[in-house]
Order: structure tokens, then C-alpha cells, then sequence
């Protein structure tokens, strides 16, 4: 690995658009290349930049990516600061702290450090249970891993340190003798790991699951299907690993249908189904497992009806030109859903494309709806340990629709 070399001072010196510049004061993270009007310096991935204003004075000192569209990354706004040990030490302990007083023993899976929000830009740390896995969304951060592992392994005593990367960086990491999934300290691992959220047991595959090996992110939403799931016939859409159908099942569901692609999302529920039999109501649930594509199987006729569907989609836009066409396809979704929920059902429809916005999610929801009658219940967005600072980051919202 690479020494660290954070204690450097910073050489490149930027200049920026009048608009970015209004950004970075707003609390805004990102440069993007087009708004950089002068580079002083060689300008290599993962030195530190320091931006200075118009009137000649500091505005942002931050992460530098050669590569990427976002050019520069802040870590830091207003005064001059040194950026040493300490001061990487006390980012990292304000993120931590902050979830170790907001979870109590039985979660021991959460997000420690959501990238920008917390400070940390492209970069997430998991927990699942003493396993951390340290996910990177830029190369920025490839030459302070052996330090910023070093400072994870004095704060967190993990049991061991997995590495996960995004698929952009996974070429130029492999030059550097890094790949995506490996473990860079502590014992080694071959399979998934479990943990517990909310008193239920997981697997998560952080060697080359999605993610960081589970959707963290929807813990909020699940509770509240375990919640109203009581005597009901769940049918949870894009399953992934049945991390709803537990929370159903726990909460009294009659019975709980896993519909996922894939056949290995389905299995990993089966295991998860199996690790949570000591609680007598999930030992009692009749659970089944459907392996189609959704689109597909909600289009056909319906069979028996569902008093509670969930629909949790992957990401159907990942990028702007793909925005029209998620917002058809999720009308597509709940219109069909609707056809397979019995009168009083209840439909969760979720979406975690950033590129499509809260409201127009929420007006495709209920335009796709309206036909049906319907109250809606609530609309949830993101948990504690998944902040949204910027508007960029607002990917993850839910609303949650009772057919009458
Ligand atoms: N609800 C899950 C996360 C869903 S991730 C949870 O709480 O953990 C999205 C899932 O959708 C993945 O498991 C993926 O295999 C599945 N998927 C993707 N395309 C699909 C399709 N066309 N039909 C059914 N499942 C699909």
C-alpha cells in the first residue's frame, strides 16, 4: 500500500466560477472540472487543493480527482486548516460517536460515515457487527487507506478492515495491488458475515455483495412493515436477501413472498429466514420464494390477492438521460402491484434514484394509484445514519399507500 501522504503540504492551488464559488460557501461539496477556471500544479489524484476566491482569500481546501467530473471534493470551508492526523482522527470520531449513541445492542449493522455528509467525500464505512467495510467512490482516497485504516482500527477495534470499490476505480486500484474485496487488516474471511438489526439476524456478503452486502439504508422502512404486517400476506418485490419479509414474519405476517431476479438474493433470504427461526413468529410464517422478473410476474394474471406488497426496486435511473423512463417504469410498477393487493392492502413503493426527485417520485406514485382508491399513510426518506446534506445525495425515498 501506499505511505500516507496527507501531512503534505498542499500544492495545487484552484480557481473557480463565480457560481461554484457560491456553492462551496452554501456547504455544497463538489467542483466539477467545467467550473474550474485555473490549475496551479500538476493536478495528480488524491493531492490536496486548496480553492482561493476572487478577493485572493482561502474559500476550500479539499480532495483532487484527475479523473473524475467532480474535480475537486471539500473537506474543509471558511479558515486555513492543517490537515495531520488529528484532524482526520476527529472527522472520523464526530461520524462514529454520532451512531454509537443512536443504536443500542441488538443493531449491531449501521453506517458509521455516509461520504459527504459526514464530511468523508466518496467514502462509506459499514459496521456489521466488528467487521467494518471501508467502501471508495473515488481514488482520491487510494493514498490515505493505510492511515485512514490505521485511525479505523484505533477508534472502531474492528475484527477486520474489508475493502470495497466502486467499479470505476477497480483498473488503476489493481496497479496498486488493491482489489475490491480484500481484506486490508485483520482475519481473513471467505463468506458473509451476520450481524443484528433490530433484534433480527443477517447475512451480508461484504466480500462482493451489492453495496457494502446489505441496504442499511432501508432499516426505517422495514420497521415500519414489521409494524403493520400483523395477520397479513406480504409479497416483497425486488427481495434482495428478505430483509422486509423478516420484519414482516417478526411482526405476525401470515406468510412472506421473496419475488427477486435473482437466485442468489432468494437463497441468502432463505438463510436469513433460517438464522431468525427462534423467534417464534417468523418460525410460524409460511415463507415462499418466487424467482422472476418483476415486471414480468406482476403483469400476469393475479393469483391469490396480497394484503401487503412492498416495492423496492434497484436504482432504475443511474444517470439523467435514464430519469423519464424510471418515472414510467415505476407507474408501471404500482399500477400492476395494485392489481395484486386485496381491498384494505398495503402498498410501500420506494425509490433510490437520486436523479429522480422526492416530488415527482411521489406524483408518479400517486397518479399510477389514482384509479384505485387509496389513503395514503405516510412518505419516509432518509435514516439517521444516511444524512443527505446536499441535494445530490437525496436519493431514498417511500410512501406508503392503503387501498380502500
Ligand atoms: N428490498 C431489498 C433491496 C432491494 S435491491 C432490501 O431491503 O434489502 C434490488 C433487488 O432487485 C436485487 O436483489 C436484484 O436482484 C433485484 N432485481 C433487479 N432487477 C429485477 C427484476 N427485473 N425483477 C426482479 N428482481 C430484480
Amino acid at each position: 500500500m501506499l505511505k500516507p501522504d496527507a501531512n503534505k503540504p498542499a500544492l495545487l492551488r484552484l480557481r473557480v466560477t463565480s457560481a461554484a464559488e457560491r456553492t462551496l460557501r452554501q456547504g455544497h461539496p463538489w467542483v466539477y472540472d467545467k467550473s474550474i477556471l485555473e490549475q496551479k500544479g500538476s493536478g495528480q489524484t488524491g493531492e490536496l487543493a486548496v480553492i482561493y476566491d476572487r478577493e485572493n482569500q482561502f474559500l476550500a481546501l479539499g480532495l483532487f480527482d484527475a479523473a473524475s467530473p467532480i474535480r475537486f471534493r471539500s473537506l474543509h470551508v471558511d479558515a486555513p486548516t492543517t490537515l495531520d492526523r488529528a484532524w482526520w482522527g476527529g472527522r472520523l470520531a464526530a461520524a462514529c460517536q454520532a451512531r454509537v449513541k443512536a443504536f443500542d445492542n441488538q443493531t449491531t449493522g449501521y453506517r458509521c460515515v455516509h461520504g459527504e455528509n459526514d464530511g468523508w467525500p466518496g467514502l462509506v464505512l459499514d459496521r456489521y457487527d466488528r467487521t467494518f467495510v471501508l467502501k471508495l467512490y473515488t481514488a482520491a482516497w487510494f493514498s490515505r487507506l493505510e492511515e485512514i485504516a490505521g485511525l479505523i482500527e484505533q477508534q472502531l477495534s474492528p475484527e477486520r478492515i474489508v475493502l470495497r470499490l466502486s467499479r470505476n476505480l477497480q483498473a488503476e486500484a489493481r496497479v496498486l495491488g488493491l482489489a475490491d474485496g480484500q481484506v486490508i487488516k485483520g482475519a481473513p474471511l471467505a463468506g458473509p458475515v451476520t450481524f443484528l438489526e433490530s433484534g433480527l439476524r443477517f447475512e451480508s456478503d461484504v466480500l462482493r455483495g451489492q453495496k457494502t452486502g446489505f441496504f442499511l439504508d432501508q432499516r426505517e422502512n422495514r420497521r415500519l412493515v414489521g409494524e403493520s404486517a400483523g395477520g397479513r400476506a406480504v409479497l416483497n418485490v425486488f427481495s434482495f436477501s428478505g430483509g422486509f419479509s423478516l420484519y414482516a414474519a417478526r411482526g405476525g405476517a401470515r406468510s412472506a413472498t421473496d419475488l427477486d431476479i435473482s437466485r442468489h438474493a432468494l437463497a441468502a433470504a432463505q438463510r436469513n429466514f433460517d438464522l431468525n427461526q427462534s423467534h417464534p413468529q417468523v418460525a410460524a410464517c409460511r415463507h415462499e420464494s418466487v424467482q422472476a422478473d418483476a415486471f414480468e410476474w406482476l403483469a400476469t394474471d393475479p393469483k391469490p390477492r396480497y394484503d401487503f406488497i412492498v416495492l423496492d426496486p434497484p436504482s432504475l435511473a443511474k444517470r439523467e438521460s435514464e430519469r423519464p423512463g424510471a418515472l414510467t417504469a415505476y407507474h408501471r410498477l404500482v399500477g400492476l402491484a395494485g392489481k395484486h393487493l386485496a381491498p384494505g392492502g398495503i402498498l410501500v413503493a420506494c425509490s433510490c434514484s437520486a436523479h429522480v426527485s422526492t416530488s415527482e417520485f411521489y406524483e408518479t406514485v400517486r397518479a399510477a394509484a389514482a384509479p384505485l382508491q387509496f389513503r395514503e399513510l405516510r412518505t419516509t426518506g432518509h435514516p439517521s445514519d444516511h444524512p443527505a446534506k446536499f441535494k445530490e445525495a437525496e436519493y431514498l425515498k417511500a410512501i406508503f399507500l392503503q387501498f380502500v
